[in-house]
Protein backbone atom coordinates (compact mmCIF):
# COMPACT_ATOMS: atom_id res chain seq x y z
CA UNK A 1 0.00 0.00 0.00
CA UNK A 2 1.19 3.54 -1.36
CA UNK A 3 0.75 5.83 1.88
CA UNK A 4 -0.28 9.48 1.43
CA UNK A 5 1.32 11.99 3.94
CA UNK A 6 -1.11 14.29 4.87
CA UNK A 7 0.77 16.32 8.17
CA UNK A 8 2.92 18.69 6.21
CA UNK A 9 1.72 21.11 9.40
CA UNK A 10 3.38 18.47 11.77
CA UNK A 11 6.30 18.48 9.93
CA UNK A 12 7.30 18.02 6.02
CA UNK A 13 9.53 15.66 4.48
CA UNK A 14 13.23 16.75 3.53
CA UNK A 15 13.46 17.70 0.08
CA UNK A 16 15.60 15.48 -2.20
CA UNK A 17 17.34 18.75 -3.63
CA UNK A 18 17.81 20.07 -0.26
CA UNK A 19 19.68 16.59 1.43
CA UNK A 20 21.90 16.65 -1.46
CA UNK A 21 22.92 20.04 -0.18
CA UNK A 22 23.95 19.25 3.44
CA UNK A 23 25.76 16.30 2.23
CA UNK A 24 28.77 17.33 2.28
CA UNK A 25 29.00 19.36 5.37
CA UNK A 26 27.75 16.18 7.09
CA UNK A 27 31.34 14.49 5.22
CA UNK A 28 34.53 16.49 4.00
CA UNK A 29 33.10 19.95 5.18
CA UNK A 30 33.20 19.05 8.85
CA UNK A 31 34.72 22.16 10.21
CA UNK A 32 34.21 24.96 12.90
CA UNK A 33 33.15 27.75 10.72
CA UNK A 34 34.91 29.97 13.25
CA UNK A 35 37.98 28.45 12.83
CA UNK A 36 40.63 31.06 10.51
CA UNK A 37 41.56 27.70 8.24
CA UNK A 38 40.67 27.57 5.34
CA UNK A 39 38.30 24.46 5.97
CA UNK A 40 36.62 26.70 8.31
CA UNK A 41 36.52 29.47 6.30
CA UNK A 42 34.34 27.76 3.15
CA UNK A 43 31.89 26.60 5.67
CA UNK A 44 31.71 30.35 6.77
CA UNK A 45 31.02 31.21 3.35
CA UNK A 46 28.09 28.26 2.97
CA UNK A 47 26.43 29.69 6.44
CA UNK A 48 26.37 33.05 5.30
CA UNK A 49 24.91 31.94 1.51
CA UNK A 50 22.38 30.07 3.67
CA UNK A 51 21.41 33.27 5.49
CA UNK A 52 21.19 35.27 2.43
CA UNK A 53 18.68 32.99 0.76
CA UNK A 54 16.76 33.08 4.40
CA UNK A 55 16.68 37.12 4.03
CA UNK A 56 15.43 37.16 0.83
CA UNK A 57 12.23 35.30 1.21
CA UNK A 58 10.95 37.98 3.94
CA UNK A 59 13.07 41.22 2.56
CA UNK A 60 15.25 41.97 5.39
CA UNK A 61 19.09 42.08 5.50
CA UNK A 62 21.14 38.71 5.73
CA UNK A 63 22.47 40.72 8.83
CA UNK A 64 19.13 40.52 10.93
CA UNK A 65 18.87 36.68 10.22
CA UNK A 66 19.97 34.65 13.38
CA UNK A 67 20.00 30.94 13.14
CA UNK A 68 18.40 28.98 15.89
CA UNK A 69 17.40 24.77 17.06
CA UNK A 70 13.89 25.74 15.85
CA UNK A 71 10.70 27.86 15.79
CA UNK A 72 10.38 26.91 19.87
CA UNK A 73 13.81 28.70 20.58
CA UNK A 74 12.86 31.55 18.01
CA UNK A 75 9.52 31.84 20.02
CA UNK A 76 11.16 31.34 23.13
CA UNK A 77 13.78 33.68 22.77
CA UNK A 78 11.74 36.70 20.91
CA UNK A 79 9.04 36.82 23.66
CA UNK A 80 11.49 36.37 27.12
CA UNK A 81 13.81 38.92 25.42
CA UNK A 82 11.25 41.29 24.71
CA UNK A 83 10.24 40.67 28.53
CA UNK A 84 13.63 41.33 29.70
CA UNK A 85 13.90 44.61 27.42
CA UNK A 86 10.67 46.16 28.55
CA UNK A 87 11.84 48.73 31.02
CA UNK A 88 9.43 47.76 33.84
CA UNK A 89 6.36 47.67 31.51
CA UNK A 90 4.57 44.09 31.95
CA UNK A 91 1.55 43.61 29.64
CA UNK A 92 1.95 41.55 26.71
CA UNK A 93 -0.80 41.04 24.19
CA UNK A 94 -1.23 37.47 21.78
CA UNK A 95 -4.00 35.40 21.09
CA UNK A 96 -5.96 32.61 22.13
CA UNK A 97 -4.88 30.22 19.13
CA UNK A 98 -0.93 30.80 19.12
CA UNK A 99 0.81 27.45 19.06
CA UNK A 100 2.10 26.26 22.11
CA UNK A 101 5.62 27.31 22.14
CA UNK A 102 4.16 31.05 22.16
CA UNK A 103 1.11 30.36 25.04
CA UNK A 104 3.45 27.93 27.63
CA UNK A 105 6.47 30.79 27.32
CA UNK A 106 4.00 33.45 28.13
CA UNK A 107 2.63 31.02 31.16
CA UNK A 108 5.78 31.39 32.02
CA UNK A 109 5.98 34.74 32.35
CA UNK A 110 2.99 35.20 33.92
CA UNK A 111 4.51 33.54 37.04
CA UNK A 112 7.28 36.83 36.81
CA UNK A 113 4.62 38.95 37.14
CA UNK A 114 3.58 39.58 33.34
CA UNK A 115 -0.07 40.20 32.93
CA UNK A 116 -0.99 38.56 29.27
CA UNK A 117 -4.21 39.89 27.31
CA UNK A 118 -5.14 36.68 25.41
CA UNK A 119 -7.32 38.39 22.52
CA UNK A 120 -10.11 36.22 21.45
CA UNK A 121 -10.79 35.33 17.50
CA UNK A 122 -14.28 35.49 15.34
CA UNK A 123 -15.96 32.29 14.13
CA UNK A 124 -13.09 32.38 11.28
CA UNK A 125 -10.02 31.85 13.73
CA UNK A 126 -9.17 35.55 12.81
CA UNK A 127 -7.92 38.15 15.27
CA UNK A 128 -9.62 41.39 15.28
CA UNK A 129 -7.46 44.34 14.82
CA UNK A 130 -9.43 46.73 16.53
CA UNK A 131 -9.43 44.77 19.99
CA UNK A 132 -5.83 44.06 19.67
CA UNK A 133 -5.76 48.49 19.82
CA UNK A 134 -8.30 48.63 22.65
CA UNK A 135 -6.25 46.26 24.64
CA UNK A 136 -2.90 48.59 24.18
CA UNK A 137 -2.22 49.99 27.53
CA UNK A 138 0.76 52.52 28.53
CA UNK A 139 2.88 49.25 30.08
CA UNK A 140 2.14 47.20 26.84
CA UNK A 141 5.95 45.85 26.40
CA UNK A 142 5.38 43.76 23.60
CA UNK A 143 2.26 42.48 20.90
CA UNK A 144 2.70 38.58 19.52
CA UNK A 145 0.12 37.37 16.92
CA UNK A 146 1.06 34.49 15.06
CA UNK A 147 0.93 34.86 11.00
CA UNK A 148 -0.79 31.86 10.00
CA UNK A 149 -2.49 29.36 12.49
CA UNK A 150 -0.59 25.65 12.40
CA UNK A 151 -4.60 24.09 12.91
CA UNK A 152 -6.96 25.70 10.73
CA UNK A 153 -4.73 27.58 8.20
CA UNK A 154 -6.15 31.32 9.06
CA UNK A 155 -3.92 33.96 8.11
CA UNK A 156 -4.01 36.60 10.36
CA UNK A 157 -4.69 40.29 9.74
CA UNK A 158 -0.72 40.85 10.67
CA UNK A 159 -0.39 44.36 8.05
CA UNK A 160 -3.31 45.80 10.29
CA UNK A 161 -1.50 44.80 13.32
CA UNK A 162 1.74 45.79 12.06
CA UNK A 163 0.68 49.63 11.57
CA UNK A 164 -0.79 49.59 14.90
CA UNK A 165 2.33 48.17 16.48
CA UNK A 166 4.11 51.19 15.28
CA UNK A 167 1.28 53.52 15.94
CA UNK A 168 1.47 52.83 20.05
CA UNK A 169 5.50 52.38 19.43
CA UNK A 170 4.72 48.47 21.10
CA UNK A 171 7.76 45.60 19.88
CA UNK A 172 5.86 42.99 17.61
CA UNK A 173 6.74 39.51 17.47
CA UNK A 174 5.36 37.04 14.74
CA UNK A 175 5.72 33.28 15.08
CA UNK A 176 5.48 33.33 11.09
CA UNK A 177 6.90 28.85 11.12
CA UNK A 178 3.85 27.92 9.20
CA UNK A 179 3.69 30.37 6.45
CA UNK A 180 7.46 31.20 6.25
CA UNK A 181 8.06 29.62 2.19
CA UNK A 182 4.62 29.46 1.59
CA UNK A 183 3.27 33.05 1.48
CA UNK A 184 5.03 36.14 0.64
CA UNK A 185 6.12 38.33 3.39
CA UNK A 186 7.49 41.31 3.48
CA UNK A 187 9.19 42.28 7.08
CA UNK A 188 9.79 46.13 5.87
CA UNK A 189 6.10 46.60 4.44
CA UNK A 190 4.68 44.68 7.66
CA UNK A 191 6.63 46.22 10.62
CA UNK A 192 7.35 43.06 12.15
CA UNK A 193 10.23 43.54 14.55
CA UNK A 194 10.96 39.71 15.22
CA UNK A 195 9.80 36.73 13.17
CA UNK A 196 10.23 33.14 14.17
CA UNK A 197 10.91 30.36 11.74
CA UNK A 198 11.76 26.86 11.26
CA UNK A 199 12.87 24.71 8.72
CA UNK A 200 11.28 21.67 8.76
CA UNK A 201 7.62 23.28 8.19
CA UNK A 202 9.24 23.94 4.48
CA UNK A 203 11.14 20.72 3.67
CA UNK A 204 14.24 21.83 5.05
CA UNK A 205 15.65 19.48 7.73
CA UNK A 206 14.72 19.62 11.31
CA UNK A 207 16.42 21.13 14.63
CA UNK A 208 17.23 24.31 12.41
CA UNK A 209 15.30 27.68 12.18
CA UNK A 210 15.75 31.55 13.01
CA UNK A 211 14.54 34.65 14.17
CA UNK A 212 14.51 37.56 12.42
CA UNK A 213 15.59 40.78 14.31
CA UNK A 214 15.20 44.17 13.16
CA UNK A 215 18.37 46.14 13.12
CA UNK A 216 17.90 48.29 16.62
CA UNK A 217 16.34 46.18 18.38
CA UNK A 218 18.22 45.43 21.28
CA UNK A 219 17.29 41.95 22.05
CA UNK A 220 19.00 40.02 24.86
CA UNK A 221 20.05 36.64 24.73
CA UNK A 222 18.38 33.71 25.94
CA UNK A 223 21.87 31.28 24.93
CA UNK A 224 25.12 32.62 26.48
CA UNK A 225 28.10 31.53 24.92
CA UNK A 226 30.82 31.86 22.41
CA UNK A 227 30.94 34.97 19.78
CA UNK A 228 28.82 32.69 17.40
CA UNK A 229 25.60 34.73 15.54
CA UNK A 230 27.29 38.17 15.66
CA UNK A 231 27.37 37.30 19.92
CA UNK A 232 23.67 36.86 20.31
CA UNK A 233 23.02 33.31 20.14
CA UNK A 234 25.93 30.94 21.19
CA UNK A 235 26.74 27.65 20.31
CA UNK A 236 28.42 25.90 17.25
CA UNK A 237 26.69 25.97 14.20
CA UNK A 238 24.41 23.63 13.22
CA UNK A 239 26.19 23.74 9.33
CA UNK A 240 24.27 20.97 7.69
CA UNK A 241 21.16 21.86 8.42
CA UNK A 242 22.05 25.88 8.19
CA UNK A 243 22.99 25.04 4.55
CA UNK A 244 19.89 22.62 3.92
CA UNK A 245 17.18 25.36 5.49
CA UNK A 246 18.80 27.69 2.81
CA UNK A 247 18.49 25.64 0.17
CA UNK A 248 15.06 24.73 1.50
CA UNK A 249 13.83 28.18 1.30
CA UNK A 250 15.49 29.13 -2.12
CA UNK A 251 13.73 26.31 -3.63
CA UNK A 252 10.04 27.44 -1.88
CA UNK A 253 10.64 30.94 -2.88
CA UNK A 254 11.11 29.54 -6.44
CA UNK A 255 8.03 27.34 -6.46
CA UNK A 256 6.08 29.78 -4.44
CA UNK A 257 3.73 31.32 -6.97
CA UNK A 258 2.86 27.54 -8.54
CA UNK A 259 2.63 26.09 -5.55
CA UNK A 260 0.08 27.85 -3.19
CA UNK A 261 -2.07 28.36 -6.48
CA UNK A 262 -1.90 24.28 -6.75
CA UNK A 263 -2.23 23.61 -2.96
CA UNK A 264 -5.11 25.66 -2.84
CA UNK A 265 -6.91 24.13 -5.85
CA UNK A 266 -6.01 20.86 -4.15
CA UNK A 267 -7.17 21.95 -0.58
CA UNK A 268 -10.53 23.61 -2.09
CA UNK A 269 -11.33 20.15 -4.38
CA UNK A 270 -11.11 18.11 -0.76
CA UNK A 271 -12.84 20.27 1.42
CA UNK A 272 -15.98 21.25 -1.27
CA UNK A 273 -15.95 17.49 -1.63
CA UNK A 274 -15.94 15.98 1.91
CA UNK A 275 -18.41 19.10 3.05
CA UNK A 276 -21.07 17.86 0.05
CA UNK A 277 -19.60 13.82 0.36
CA UNK A 278 -20.53 13.77 4.26
CA UNK A 279 -23.49 14.91 6.50
CA UNK A 280 -22.75 17.00 9.23
CA UNK A 281 -19.50 17.68 7.57
CA UNK A 282 -18.48 21.42 8.89
CA UNK A 283 -15.46 23.71 7.90
CA UNK A 284 -13.07 24.92 10.20
CA UNK A 285 -10.30 25.82 7.57
CA UNK A 286 -11.48 29.63 6.70
CA UNK A 287 -12.32 30.14 2.93
CA UNK A 288 -10.49 33.09 2.39
CA UNK A 289 -7.03 34.74 4.04
CA UNK A 290 -5.82 30.90 5.23
CA UNK A 291 -2.62 28.89 4.29
CA UNK A 292 -3.03 27.38 0.67
CA UNK A 293 -2.30 23.81 2.03
CA UNK A 294 -3.89 23.54 5.24
CA UNK A 295 -7.48 21.97 5.12
CA UNK A 296 -9.75 21.40 8.45
CA UNK A 297 -12.87 20.09 8.92
CA UNK A 298 -15.13 18.42 12.15
CA UNK A 299 -17.42 16.21 11.80
CA UNK A 300 -19.35 16.42 14.91
CA UNK A 301 -20.54 12.93 15.43
CA UNK A 302 -16.94 11.74 15.13
CA UNK A 303 -14.00 11.39 17.15
CA UNK A 304 -10.63 13.11 15.75
CA UNK A 305 -8.42 10.05 17.05
CA UNK A 306 -10.89 7.49 15.93
CA UNK A 307 -10.82 9.50 12.73
CA UNK A 308 -7.23 9.75 12.32
CA UNK A 309 -6.74 6.09 13.08
CA UNK A 310 -9.19 4.26 10.71
CA UNK A 311 -7.09 6.93 8.34
CA UNK A 312 -4.19 5.64 9.27
CA UNK A 313 -5.35 2.21 8.76
CA UNK A 314 -6.42 3.12 5.09
CA UNK A 315 -3.02 4.40 4.41
CA UNK A 316 -3.02 8.04 4.65
CA UNK A 317 -1.66 9.57 7.46
CA UNK A 318 -3.13 13.18 8.98
CA UNK A 319 -3.71 14.62 11.97
CA UNK A 320 -6.49 15.43 14.52
CA UNK A 321 -7.08 19.19 15.76
CA UNK A 322 -7.07 18.46 19.17
CA UNK A 323 -4.34 17.82 21.79
CA UNK A 324 -4.11 13.98 21.66
CA UNK A 325 -0.63 13.86 21.33
CA UNK A 326 -0.50 14.67 24.84
CA UNK A 327 -2.80 12.57 26.41
CA UNK A 328 -5.24 15.29 27.63
CA UNK A 329 -8.77 14.49 26.13
CA UNK A 330 -9.62 18.47 25.81
CA UNK A 331 -10.20 19.56 22.67
CA UNK A 332 -8.33 21.81 20.44
CA UNK A 333 -7.90 25.17 22.05
CA UNK A 334 -7.70 27.07 18.81
CA UNK A 335 -11.02 25.46 17.74
CA UNK A 336 -12.61 26.17 20.85
CA UNK A 337 -11.46 29.64 20.83
CA UNK A 338 -13.71 29.71 17.37
CA UNK A 339 -16.76 29.15 19.36
CA UNK A 340 -16.98 25.67 18.36
CA UNK A 341 -19.12 23.60 21.19
CA UNK A 342 -17.29 20.31 22.12
CA UNK A 343 -18.36 18.18 19.52
CA UNK A 344 -17.40 19.94 16.88
CA UNK A 345 -14.17 20.54 18.23
CA UNK A 346 -13.41 16.77 19.43
CA UNK A 347 -14.40 15.76 15.91
CA UNK A 348 -11.64 17.85 13.70
CA UNK A 349 -9.22 15.93 11.28
CA UNK A 350 -6.43 18.11 9.30
CA UNK A 351 -5.25 17.85 5.80
CA UNK A 352 -1.98 19.39 4.96
CA UNK A 353 -0.05 19.18 1.93
CA UNK A 354 3.41 20.60 0.43
CA UNK A 355 5.21 20.24 -2.78
CA UNK A 356 5.26 16.73 -2.83
CA UNK A 357 1.05 15.99 -2.65
CA UNK A 358 -0.58 15.10 -5.75
CA UNK A 359 -3.77 15.54 -7.19
CA UNK A 360 -4.75 12.27 -6.69
CA UNK A 361 -3.92 12.24 -3.15
CA UNK A 362 -5.73 14.73 -2.29
CA UNK A 363 -8.95 12.33 -4.82
CA UNK A 364 -8.07 9.77 -2.49
CA UNK A 365 -8.66 11.36 0.67
CA UNK A 366 -11.77 11.86 -0.54
CA UNK A 367 -12.91 8.99 -1.95
CA UNK A 368 -11.67 7.16 1.32
CA UNK A 369 -12.92 9.74 4.26
CA UNK A 370 -16.13 9.61 3.57
CA UNK A 371 -16.68 5.95 4.23
CA UNK A 372 -15.08 6.06 7.32
CA UNK A 373 -17.14 9.01 8.78
CA UNK A 374 -20.36 6.85 7.55
CA UNK A 375 -18.77 3.62 9.49
CA UNK A 376 -18.10 5.99 12.53
CA UNK A 377 -21.73 7.34 12.27
CA UNK A 378 -23.09 4.15 12.51
CA UNK A 379 -21.39 3.00 15.33
CA UNK A 380 -22.81 6.68 17.30
CA UNK A 381 -26.21 5.82 16.23
CA UNK A 382 -25.65 1.91 18.32
C1 LIG B 1 5.95 23.78 14.29
C2 LIG B 1 5.62 25.09 14.88
C3 LIG B 1 6.40 25.67 15.89
C4 LIG B 1 7.59 24.95 16.50
O1 LIG B 1 8.67 24.86 15.63
P1 LIG B 1 9.82 23.78 15.93
O2 LIG B 1 10.86 24.07 14.91
O3 LIG B 1 9.20 22.44 15.75
O4 LIG B 1 10.30 24.03 17.32
C5 LIG B 1 6.06 26.91 16.38
N1 LIG B 1 4.98 27.57 15.89
C6 LIG B 1 4.22 27.06 14.93
C7 LIG B 1 3.07 27.84 14.41
C8 LIG B 1 4.49 25.80 14.40
O5 LIG B 1 3.70 25.29 13.45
Amino acid sequence: MERIYADNAATTRISDEVLAAMMPFLKENFANPSSYHSAGREVRVAIENARKKIASVIDCDAAEIYFTSGGTESDNWAIRGAARLSNGKKHIISSKIEHNAVLNTLKSLEKDGFEITYLDVDRNGFVSPESLEKAIRPDTALITVMFANNETGAVQPTDEIGKIAKKHGVLFHSDVVQAFGHLPINVKKTNIDMLSFSGHKFNGPKGVGGLYIKRGVMLPNLIYGGKQENGRRAGTENAAAIVGMGAAAEIAAKEMKTESARLETLREKLICGLLSGIDGCVRNTPEKNSLPGIANVSLPFAEGEALVLMLDLKGITASSGSACMSGTKDPSHVLTAMGLDEKTAHGAVRFSFDRYTTEKDADTILSVFPDIAKKLRDLSRI
